[in-house]
């Protein structure tokens, strides 16, 4: 079934409810494409010398962590066991993508979390529970508490879920969100069959505008299976390029040669 609004206020709360949804994420999908359009056009010309590391700082991309707690206020997982999948993103983005990653908190919402924020829906669906539905309404609940003014170098919030819908580990909903959802299962090394550092770094360059690339060696490659047939982590130029111009990476300063 889905249940989703709960509490009182029926069909009136819902709609309105969907518009204020719909409203935001349009106004936040426009804010982006602009803000993406401006630095790409202001930094076309520097593009290759930027990737080559010769007259800028490093960009760097701004990370926060939130995860949820269980019915019974029990935490997905811990800072400890994030903390490797984080190492390899700043490793990844750097050696591939030229830009730094900050992880300004890792915090553990302690207050249980309801089932659709639990156990979310993937892809499209998770879309429409976002713009439609507010089944996503915990979610922004707690990313409003970190409201950043700044369409320019905001932050990317990572939400630890329990368990996504079908055989998806992570997800984003690209430019139309500051945060992307990865499973608790991907950080506990002691299930080999789930553990995998990949899925979070990977769901950042679909939040940093990456779409899917059909070479297994390359990061974007849609699917991983651990412990086998892990995707790779390799970014190609033009995906490099892409994410030194994405609206959430703060330019580095310039050189003085
Ligand atoms: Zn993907």
């Amino acid at each position: 079934m889905a249940a989703a609004v709960s509490g009182p206020g029926g069909l009136g709360r819902r709609v309105t409810g969907a518009l204020s949804g719909l409203t935001r994420a349009l106004t936040h999908t426009s804010a982006a494409l602009a803000a993406d359009l401006g630095s790409a056009l202001a930094r076309a010309g520097e593009a290759v010398g930027e990737l080559a590391g010769r007259d800028r700082e490093p960009g760097v991309l701004r990370l926060r962590v939130l995860i949820l707690s269980d019915e019974r206020g029990r935490p997905l997982t811990s800072e400890a066991k994030v903390r490797p999948a984080l190492d390899r993103a700043e490793t990844v983005l750097r050696a591939e993508a030229g830009i730094r990653t900050r992880v300004l908190s890792v915090d553990t919402i302690t207050e249980p979390a309801p089932a659709e924020a639990l156990d979310p829906h993937a892809n499209r669906r998770l879309l429409l529970d976002d713009v439609l539905l507010g089944r996503t309404a915990w979610y922004h609940r707690h990313l409003d508490e970190y409201a950043d003014p700044d369409t320019v170098g905001a932050p990317v919030t990572v939400i630890v879920v329990r368990q996504i819908t079908g055989r998806t580990t992570g997800c984003s909903l690209g430019v139309n969100a500051d945060w992307v959802i990865v499973q608790a299962s991907l950080f506990d090394r002691a299930r080999d069959h789930t553990y995998d550092e990949t899925v979070l770094v990977h769901e950042l360059g679909h939040a940093l505008n990456l779409p899917h690339t059909r070479d297994r060696e390359n990061l974007m490659f849609p699917s991983s299976s651990p412990p086998r047939d892990v995707r790779g982590t390799r970014l190609q130029r033009w995906q490099a390029a892409v994410v030194q111009s994405n609206r959430h990476v703060v330019p580095g300063r310039p050189v003085r040669g």
